[in-house]
This record gives structure tokens, sequence and C-alpha cells, in this order.
């Protein structure tokens, strides 16, 4: 097929964002008799799936502190059960398993859980945790955890998979997606800021509109758009804090434990919860019996066949480099730089031991193979979901993104006209108006 020359939706990105956006912009256009999947263009540098969403470990849930965050998983996680067998979907539900420091925390979010009818269950109370948890799994031992939510939606998908069953959607409604095209810059109209050519490195692409999904790759975009590098934002004592950079690298922590996957089954041998743990009960070596640390610490884990065992991650890590010189390629595990080393094996697999007794002694069948990958963070940690250079739409997810399917779906009726309320706590203005999301206990940055 020749290289077009023009488009009306151009689309920057093949993950969950750009592809969501194109499938949903589709029906959309259909719907509406103003056209059809044949008016959008996806391009991508690399190919469907490259990046961060190809990656990501899959977990879906709703447990966010902030109302905002929490009222857009839930339409997503209604997304994601809209065609389970298509975005490889498992939903096995969600733990979220916690110290005494979270408590009221994760109570006000069982609470807002129930306001919304998000079905979950909290359970409070040492003893109680305690006996919840050994009712699904007989040789749960976590010390000085105080509450539990269980969500009984969400779960995890399959990375890759669900990338293409949303691509083959996209495709079947008209979308064409070009992969190995390398977006390079943008041409702007003499009297406005509009935009109204992509430049490639396989030639400019005229288009009416533009859509930003690139990921871990959106500074590099938002350069090229000239979009301010700093931010001044307003705190909840009033004052203005200026000049704060507008990007950070955070550098994600995943691996695999090579076991059988059906190790974590549950007492009624069923397939788990995805189970998250934050604690503060001091982390001992399950190799030596070393002190690993005296302050809070958190992982996350589910058995997952597609990764060959029990997969999971810890707390990211934030880069330091100044984010002009991250070196985002190459990405993921073939980053020479953002692979996890033996410090991450040996914490998570002495974390899942301190959990779960079946866990002792295998940390040598660890998967000692390159894992994880960095994120593009916003300076709130939370996303922005906003319209630039009047036909630009910027999705940056903050690295919350996996889970928001349901995103693209929003973004598209946005792009026809409408105004989406779930979306509205996301855009760019929020930072100079001070209009932030609450900031919770957990010692990860997307909680
Ligand atoms: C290790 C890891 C684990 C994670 N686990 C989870 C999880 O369990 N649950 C969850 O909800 N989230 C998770 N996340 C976060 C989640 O993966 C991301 O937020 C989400 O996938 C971002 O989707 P995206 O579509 O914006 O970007 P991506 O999936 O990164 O796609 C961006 C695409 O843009 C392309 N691109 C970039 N620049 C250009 C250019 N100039 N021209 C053309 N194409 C370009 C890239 O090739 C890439 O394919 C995880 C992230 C990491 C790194």
């Amino acid at each position: 097929m020749a290289f077009p020359n023009h488009t009306r939706y151009l689309i920057i990105g093949a993950g969950i964002h750009g592809l969501s956006t194109a499938y949903h912009l589709a029906l959309e256009l259909k719907a509406s008799g103003k056209g059809s999947g044949e008016d959008i263009l996806i391009v991508d540098k690399t190919a469907i799936a490259a990046g961060a969403s190809g990656i990501a470990c899959g977990v879906v849930r709703n447990n966010y502190f902030q109302p905002a965050m929490r009222e857009l998983m839930a339409h997503s996680v209604a997304v994601w059960e809209s065609d389970p067998k298509a975005y490889s979907y498992h939903p096995v539900g969600y733990m979220q398993i916690s110290p005494e420091s979270m408590h009221a925390d994760i109570a006000s979010i069982a609470a807002q859980q129930k306001a919304i009818g998000y079905e979950s269950v909290f359970i409070e109370g040492e003893k109680d945790s305690s006996n919840y948890m050994k009712t699904l799994f007989d040789d749960w031992q976590a010390q000085g955890i105080t509450s539990v939510l269980h969500e009984k939606r969400g779960g995890y998908a399959n990375n890759t998979k669900s990338m293409y069953g949303l691509a083959g959607k996209a495709e079947a409604e008209g979308v064409r997606i070009m992969t190995g095209v390398e977006v390079k810059g943008f041409k702007t109209s003499n009297d406005s800021s509009a935009i109204t050519a992509v430049q490639t490195d396989r030639g400019d692409i005229a288009c009416d509109y533009v859509v930003v999904a690139a990921g871990p790759w959106a500074k590099m975009v938002w350069d090229m758009l000239a979009l301010p590098k700093t931010v001044d934002i307003k705190g909840a004592d009033g004052n203005v804090h200026r000049d704060i950079p507008m990007w950070v690298y955070w550098s994600l922590q995943e691996g695999t434990l090579g076991v059988d996957p059906d190790i974590q089954k549950t007492n009624d041998g069923q397939f788990p919860p995805v189970v998250h743990v934050d604690s503060d009960a001091p982390l001992y070596s399950d190799v030596d019996g070393s002190l690993i640390t005296d302050k809070m610490w958190g992982i996350y884990y589910k058995p997952d066949f597609n990764f060959g065992g029990i997969q999971g991650g810890a707390a990211p890590f934030r880069v330091e480099t100044d984010p002009d010189q991250v070196q985002v390629d190459p990405y993921g595990a073939d980053s020479p730089e953002f692979v996890v080393g033996d410090d991450f094996a040996h914490m998570w697999c002495s974390a899942l031991a301190h959990c779960q007794k079946r866990f002792a002694g295998q940390i040598p069948k660890y998967k000692n193979e390159p894992s994880g990958g960095i994120g593009a963070f916003t300076p709130d940690s939370f996303p922005v979901f906003d319209v630039f250079r009047e036909n630009c739409y910027f999705i940056a997810d903050s690295n919350h993104g996996y889970k928001m399917i349901g995103v693209g779906k929003l973004v598209a009726s946005e792009i026809c006209g409408s105004t989406s309320a779930l979306l509205e706590p996301f855009r760019y203005s929020r930072y100079v108006q001070g209009k932030l999301h609450p900031v919770s206990n957990s010692p990860f940055p997307w909680s």
C-alpha cells in the first residue's frame, strides 16, 4: 500500500491509548455518520505493543486514593469486561493488603467504591485480615497487616495479546496501522498554532487532527510540539511553585519467579486475585536472614502463564538523570540501563516468602532475564489528557495506563465534540489553578 500523504486523524503510537482511541473513534465516526475507521491512521516507529503496553504486568485495578482516578478506572474496567476474549482479560479480582499507616486511606477507598457501586470487600483489624487471607491461601504469613481491600472486579490482562486484540478490532473498522514510521516533527499553519502535517522519516502526512499516545516517549513528542518544559504549580498552601520540570522518568521494577503458576492457586483450587502488599514490617532476606529494609516496602504478584511463573514487581525508583539526557531507546528488555538487577530479585523474592510460605527458598528459580522499563511521569504523577495547539490531543497517562483502556473511548468522544466529566480533572490547567489530586500514604507514586 502506498505511503499516505493525507489522513483526517493521525494517531502517534500503537499502544493501549493509540489503539483504543482509534478503535473507539472509528465506532463514533460510523455511528454519527461523520466518517469511519478509514479516516484514521496510526503510525508507530517500531511495532504494535513496542512500548510500555507490551511489557506491562497488565494489572487492572480500581484501588486509587484519588476519587477522579477511581471513577476513571471503574469506567475502564467496564471496557475490559466488554470483550474479555479479544482483550485477553482475566477478571480474577485484586487485593490491596496494607499496614496501619495506610488503614484510613484504604477505608476511604472502600467507602467510595461502595458509593460508586464498585464491588469490594473491606476487612479491618490484624486478626480478621490474617484470617481472611488464610481462607484464600492457607500459608499466608505476612506480619503487621491491618486491612485488606478485596476488589471483586479487575484482575489482569496479557499485555501483547490484548494489544493485538485491540488492533484487530480497529483494523476491522478500517483503521490503518503503519509500523516503522517515526514522527520527527510537526508543520503548523501560518495563521495559527494548529498542526497541518506530521513530519515522519518517510515523508510528511497532512492531517486535520493529531492524537499523541507515545507513552514513555511523551516528553520527546511534547518537545517537538514546543510545549513548555516547566510548569508553575499552585500548591495546597496557596503558594505557586515555579518552573517545575514537566517530565520525570521512573524505572519500573518487575520480574518473574519461574515456578509453575499453579503453585499460587487458592485453597479451593481457583486462580487467585492479583495480590498487592504494602508493609512496614521489617523485611528479611530469604537467603541469609539479613535485614533488607525496615522502611515501608510494597510488592504485587500474580500467577501468569504468559510470563511463565509468578510475575510481579516492587516500588519503582525515580531516575535522577536530567530528563533531556535519559535514553528511552532501546526500550524495555533491550535497554542497557533500565532493567532490573539482583537487588530487585533478592528483595522481591524475599517479600514473596514473607507473605506466603510456599515461596520460601524459591529464589534460585527467579528468571534471570531482562525485565522492567521506564515511564514518563508528569509533575504530580497523574495523567494529563488535554488538547494543545488547537488540534492535538495529548494522552500522557503518567504510567498509570495499561489498565486505562477506556481512556481512548472517552478521548474519541471528546474529539467528536462532547466533553467528558471523567477526563475533566486531568487537564493541564490544573497545575496553575492548584486543582491537584489528593496524595496517599502508599509507597508507590501511582496510588
Ligand atoms: C514495566 C512496566 C509495567 C507496567 N505495569 C502496568 C500494569 O500492571 N498496569 C497498568 O495499568 N499499567 C502498567 N504500566 C504502565 C503502562 O504500561 C503504560 O502507562 C501504558 O502502557 C502506556 O500506554 P501508551 O499507549 O501511552 O504508550 P506505549 O504502550 O508505550 O506506546 C507508545 C508507542 O508510541 C510509539 N512511538 C513513540 N514515539 C514515537 C514517534 N516519534 N513516532 C512514532 N511512534 C512513536 C512507540 O513505538 C510505542 O509503540 C507498566 C509500565 C511498565 C514500564
